[in-house]
C-alpha cells in the first residue's frame, strides 16, 4: 500500500524491495556497475528518470541515467572512462563498450529565481539534496529514484502514486513550471502519448494558459525533441494531443495553422503518423528525411495547388513558402530542401497514379526513394519491403488497364 506523500512533506515515501517490481536483472549492467562502485565509495547512488518510470511500467529504458551526492569532479575520478560534459561541468559521462554511455549527475536544487533568464536552455545549476533534486524534476512520475544501497524507491513527489493511478502531473504549479522551462508543455504531452495516461488538470488547463511560450525556446532544442517523438511509436497519438491543446501554431507558426484549421490535412496527417509508428513498433528504420517529409506532407500538397506563377521553378516557390512560415522549431535547411524535393516528386507520382503518364527519368532523382515510400504509405496504409514501392503500385495500377485497353482496342478494331 502506497500512502499519499504531502508534496510539502521533508521525509519521502520508501518502498522496500518486497514491494515493488524493480529487479536488478532488469537493470543494465554498466548503470549496476557506477551506481555500486558509487555505493561503495560512500556515495548516494540513484538510478532517476525515465529508467525507473519505464521500469515499473515493465517497459524496457531507453537510457539509464543516475544522481549521486559525489560531485563531479569525484565522480570523474572515480572512473578512468568518465567525461565531463556541459558548459559548466555539471555532468559526466560514463563511457563503456559498443558506445554505450551512463549520465551521472549530481543531486541539484533549484537555482535562485532570476540566476538566469535564457528560457528554454540548460540553466545554471548549485547542487542540493535528494529532495531539492526530486523537486527540480517535470513530472512526478519522472523524480522516483531507486537507491543502490537497500534496493529501494523512493518518493518525495507522490510519483508511485501517479504511475499506479495512471495520471501525469507537474511537480510544483505547473504555471510556473511551464513558465520556467516552457519545453515541459511538450515533455507534459510526450509522457500522456507514450504512457496513456490522464493528464491531470492543472497541469493541462495550463497549458493553454502558457502554451505560446513555446515560441521562447531555443528551435533547436524543439527539433531535437521532435526526432524523439518521431521515433516514439506513439507519433500519431502525440501529434494528436498537440493538436488538442493547441500548441501546433507555437511550434510550427503558419504550418502549424493550416493543420488547426484543415481538418482533412490533420487527418491526413495522423493517418499517415500512424503507418509510421505501425512499421516502428514492428522494428522498421525510418529515416528522418521521410519522417519529415511526411509531417509536411499535407501542407506541402495543398500549397502545391496554389503555387503556379509562369516561369518560376516551383520547387523553389516551395521553399520559399516553407521558410515563410515562421516556425519556431529550426528544421534544419539540408531536411528543409529535402523535404521540398520529396514533395515534389510526390506530387508527380499521385498525378502518374491518375494518368498513367509518368516521367520515369524522376528515378535518377536523389528523393525518388523517399517519395516511392510515402506514396506507398499514402495507397497502401503501410511502409513497403519493394525495392522500388512505387512501381509496383504504379503497374499494380495501371499494368491490368493498359492490357485491357489494348484488347479492347483490338476488339474494336475487329467490329469495324
Ligand atoms: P526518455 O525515455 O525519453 O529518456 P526521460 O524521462 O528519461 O524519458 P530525459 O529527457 O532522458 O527523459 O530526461 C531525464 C530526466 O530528467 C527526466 O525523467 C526528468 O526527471 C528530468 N527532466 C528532463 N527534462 C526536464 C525538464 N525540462 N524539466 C525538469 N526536469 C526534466
Ligand atoms: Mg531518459
Amino acid at each position: 500500500m502506497i500512502m499519499r506523500a504531502n508534496l510539502s512533506r521533508e521525509y519521502p515515501v520508501v518502498l522496500a524491495r518486497p514491494h515493488h517490481s524493480i529487479s536488478r536483472k532488469s537493470i543494465d549492467t554498466n548503470a549496476l556497475k557506477v551506481l555500486y562502485r558509487l555505493h561503495r565509495k560512500g556515495f548516494k547512488a540513484y538510478l532517476v528518470g525515465g529508467a525507473v518510470r519505464d521500469l515499473l511500467l515493465g517497459k524496457v529504458p531507453k537510457d539509464f541515467d543516475i544522481v549521486t551526492d559525489a560531485r563531479p569532479g569525484q565522480i570523474k575520478r572515480l572512473f578512468a572512462n568518465g567525461y565531463l560534459i556541459g558548459r559548466r561541468f555539471r555532468l559526466v559521462h560514463i563511457k563503456f563498450k559498443g558506445d554505450r554511455v551512463i549520465e551521472v549527475s549530481t543531486f541539484r536544487k533549484t537555482p535562485d529565481p532570476g540566476m538566469d533568464s535564457n528560457i528554454g536552455t540548460r540553466r545554471t545549476n548549485t547542487y542540493g539534496t535528494p529532495r531539492q533534486d526530486a523537486f527540480k524534476r517535470d513530472i512526478t512520475i519522472n523524480a522516483l529514484f531507486y537507491d543502490i544501497s537497500n534496493f529501494s524507491i523512493i518518493d518525495y513527489v507522490s510519483g508511485l502514486k501517479d504511475i499506479s493511478e495512471g495520471v501525469i502531473r507537474s511537480i510544483g504549479d505547473p504555471n510556473e513550471r511551464y513558465i520556467e522551462d516552457p519545453v515541459r508543455i511538450w515533455r507534459v504531452l510526450r509522457h500522456a502519448a507514450r504512457t496513456n495516461f490522464v493528464i491531470e488538470d492543472n497541469t493541462a488547463r495550463a497549458i493553454y494558459t502558457h502554451r505560446y511560450r513555446l515560441i521562447l525556446c531555443s528551435g533547436a532544442r524543439l527539433f531535437d525533441e521532435m526526432t524523439k517523438d518521431m521515433v516514439s511509436g506513439v507519433s500519431r497519438v502525440f501529434c494528436q494531443l498537440m493538436g488538442f491543446y493547441g500548441v501546433l501554431p507555437y511550434i510550427f507558426g503558419g504550418i502549424g495553422t493550416f493543420f488547426e484549421q484543415d481538418a482533412g490535412a490533420f487527418k491526413e496527417l495522423l493517418d499517415l503518423l500512424g503507418v509510421i509508428d505501425n512499421a516502428i513498433l514492428s522494428g522498421k528504420i525510418l529515416s528522418y528525411e521521410i519522417m519529415l517529409s511526411v509531417l509536411f506532407w499535407p501542407w506541402i500538397k495543398t500549397t502545391l495547388v496554389h503555387l503556379d506563377k509562369e516561369g518560376i521553378d516551383k520547387s523553389e516557390l516551395l521553399y520559399e513558402e516553407l521558410c515563410k512560415n515562421k516556425m519556431t522549431i529550426t528544421i534544419p535547411k539540408h531536411y528543409k530542401a529535402n523535404i521540398v524535393k520529396t514533395g515534389m516528386i510526390l506530387k508527380r507520382m499521385l498525378k502518374a497514379l491518375d494518368t498513367s503518364q509518368m516521367k520515369w527519368s524522376l528515378r535518377k532523382r536523389a528523393r525518388y526513394l523517399d517519395a516511392a515510400t510515402i506514396c506507398y504509405m499514402i495507397i497502401h496504409k503501410r511502409v513497403p519491403d519493394e525495392k522500388d514501392p512505387f512501381k509496383v503500385i504504379f503497374d499494380q495500377r495501371w499494368a491490368g488497364r493498359k492490357s485491357l485497353d489494348a484488347t479492347q482496342k483490338i476488339r474494336h478494331t475487329r467490329h469495324r
